[in-house]
């Protein structure tokens, strides 16, 4: 079975992949990226936090790029149990009839590939609830 290393710090793999923030001990603000103090507060101690997995879509847009045989992608705004979490709607058609606001979605989670090793790198998104 081949290794997997997440592409964010914050993903966590295994049997039910989620992500997990950095959650201020003192006023409970919550940060993906690692800081020395709360922006809300700052508070020097944060504990690790697990976010829901499955969420609300709050804002998204969907980018065309010019260049040629590059996909549409649709980054969002996903409102997880109160945390806001960016990433991308996937698994769906990327237009305005398939994503909307409001929409129920779930994490995922994909390979965007592997080094000569068989190491993957796995990314996250979100995609439709149903
Ligand atoms: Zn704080």
């Amino acid at each position: 079975m081949p290794d997997q290393i997440p592409m964010v710090e914050y993903l966590v793999l295994g049997d039910s992949p989620h992500l997990e923030a950095n959650e201020c001990t003192n006023c409970g603000a919550r940060f993906f990226d690692r800081r020395n103090a709360c922006a809300s507060c700052s508070g020097r101690e944060f504990t690790k936090a697990a976010i829901p997995t499955e969420g609300e879509v709050r804002a998204f847009t969907i980018v065309t790029p010019f260049m040629p045989g590059t996909d549409p992608y649709v980054p969002a705004v996903v409102d997880c149990g109160g945390t806001s979490v960016r990433a991308n709607i996937v698994n769906t058609p990327p237009d305005p009839e398939h994503v909307t606001l409001g929409m129920k979605v779930k994490l995922t989670t994909f390979s965007i590939g592997a080094d000569t090793t068989g190491t993957e790198a796995i990314n996250y998104g979100f995609e439709p609830a149903n």
